[in-house]
């Protein structure tokens, strides 16, 4: 017991910590500079202030998708230094009719569980994750299959389990659940994160009883990422409570996992075996079909809120939807960033733009080093990497190097007499000689820009 009061005194300070919303826009004008300030940042406001994340609000939905892929990991590391215990910011767009704040009122109203303790909006529908924008294909159509189901007829299959890596749909299918039948049943749905401070604040303010009733009474309840009780003792056991509870009253239960119930270590047995009493089911990794779908849906989309067509080639959508990680919302965020980039460049993009698009944007992760410009060039050329940095002045290992040197200047940011060094100490003359060579040569030679082009996808791409 002792160990749960401590904790709540920590939390007490944490949240005595108001953020300081000014403060942290300032910064960020510093830090990002004024112009990227005032086009994207400057209107962004605070809604409102949790302990553990915020919600900002943007104007549009292209506000907000451009901002989400571009500063928010900004944005949040300027905010944690306000107010450390922020590990997430949640957008929510202002002027727009679905707006998550009307569905709260409206919800309220209806027949969501109300929420009576005003900092805490648990209740988190999120109308834009429905089932009709829930793209169905092999590695999820199980588990869109026994969602409708679920909906269809409550209480059959329970608790409902379903599991899968980070970012292949969870949350959106259970939020679909959520908002399906919301229009008919007292709906819960929080997160396990969320429970678990909603159960602190409570054993905190004495309000236990409150607690065990406001969760009790809803019957459908749905739990979002449960792997997070795991380790957490005092959690599991009233977990453990209120799932049977709900369970005996034959309250609908829905839980998403990012890993089936026997892999949950560090948890309860017995909660172990409640969660996998009714249906498990997994939301495998997407294959190249149901990436390709998803796309589309997410330019039609794109259509009906701009009313205009996001100038993507069928070549770059296919490259989007084979070369991109296996993580639908990354394939979600690559879409924004390059039809955000094809907005503003106001032309139609090849693939090769959208790969240097993407590496600009991983670049300050990933860093390209000369060795590697070295060896991949080598490689494409079929020449041995000694021999391409060696004296020998024979054009079939000249250019090559020249190539090279060229990348080099490109893609990292040495110094030319750097550069020159890491070619077995030539002087940077030369360097500046080989740049210039091959920029030219670039201009009427088809051959060897395809080939520069290439090498550069080469680097870029892994
Ligand atoms: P998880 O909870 O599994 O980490 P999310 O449900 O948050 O993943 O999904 C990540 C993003 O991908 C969201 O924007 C979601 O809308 C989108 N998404 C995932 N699966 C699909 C799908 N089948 N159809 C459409 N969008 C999807
Ligand atoms: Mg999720």
């Amino acid at each position: 017991m002792e160990k749960k009061y401590l904790k709540i005194e920590k939390q007490d300070a944490l949240e005595e910590n108001i953020l300081r919303w000014e403060s942290v826009q300032d910064r960020l004008k510093e830090n990002l500079g004024a112009q990227i300030y005032s086009s994207w940042l400057k209107n962004i406001k605070l809604i409102k202030e949790y302990n553990h994340y915020v919600i900002l609000g943007v104007q549009t939905r292209f506000f907000r998708d451009w901002i989400t892929s571009r500063y928010a990991d900004k944005i949040l590391d300027e905010i944690k230094k306000h107010k450390l215990s922020i590990n997430r910011i949640e957008f929510k767009i202002q002027e727009e009719k679905t707006d998550i704040k009307t569905v709260y009122s409206n919800d309220l109203e209806n027949n969501v569980s109300d929420i009576k303790d005003s900092v805490l909006n648990y209740n988190r529908l999120n109308p834009d994750l429905n089932f009709n924008n829930f793209v169905v294909g092999e590695s999820n159509k199980l588990a869109f299959m026994s969602a409708k189901k679920i909906c269809g007829q409550l209480s059959r299959y329970n608790p409902l389990f379903i599991y899968g890596g980070v970012g292949l749909g969870k949350t959106h299918l259970i939020n679909s659940i959520g908002l399906k039948l919301s229009e008919n049943n007292q709906v819960m749905f929080i997160s396990a994160e969320r429970f678990m401070y909603q159960f602190i604040k409570s054993i905190k303010k004495n309000e236990m009883v409150n607690f065990k009733d406001f969760f009790r009474k809803a019957n459908v309840f749905i739990i979002d990422d449960i792997q997070f009780i795991r380790g957490k003792e005092g959690l599991q056991e009233e977990f453990f409570h209120t799932f049977n509870s709900l369970f005996d009253s034959s309250s609908q239960i829905v839980i998403s996992s990012d890993r089936a119930p026997n892999k949950l270590d560090r948890v309860q047995d017995r909660i172990k075996s409640r969660l996998s009493g009714g249906l498990v089911v997994d939301i495998g990794i997407p294959d190249y079909n149901l990436k390709l779908e998803i796309l589309k849906k997410k330019i039609t989309e794109f259509e009906n809120t701009f009313k205009e067509y996001p100038n993507l080639s069928e070549d770059v959508i296919d490259y989007i939807a084979k070369d991109s990680n296996s993580n639908i919302r990354e394939l979600i965020g690559v879409f924004n960033r390059i039809v955000a980039f094809s907005k503003m460049s106001k032309k139609q993009l090849n693939v090769n733009d959208c790969k240097i698009i993407l590496k600009d944007i991983y670049k300050s992760t990933k860093v390209i080093t000369i060795e590697k410009i070295q060896n991949v060039t080598s490689n494409f050329f079929t020449i041995n990497l000694e021999e391409m940095l060696s004296q020998r002045r024979s054009r079939p290992l000249a250019r090559p190097r020249q190539v090279a040197m060229y990348l080099s200047k490109k893609l990292t940011t040495r110094s030319l007499p750097e550069i020159g060094r890491k070619f077995a100490n030539r002087d940077h003359t030369t360097v500046i000689h080989a740049v210039k060579t091959i920029a030219k040569l670039m201009e009427k030679n088809d051959e060897l820009k395809k080939n520069v082009e290439e090498i550069r996808s080469i680097i870029l791409s892994d």
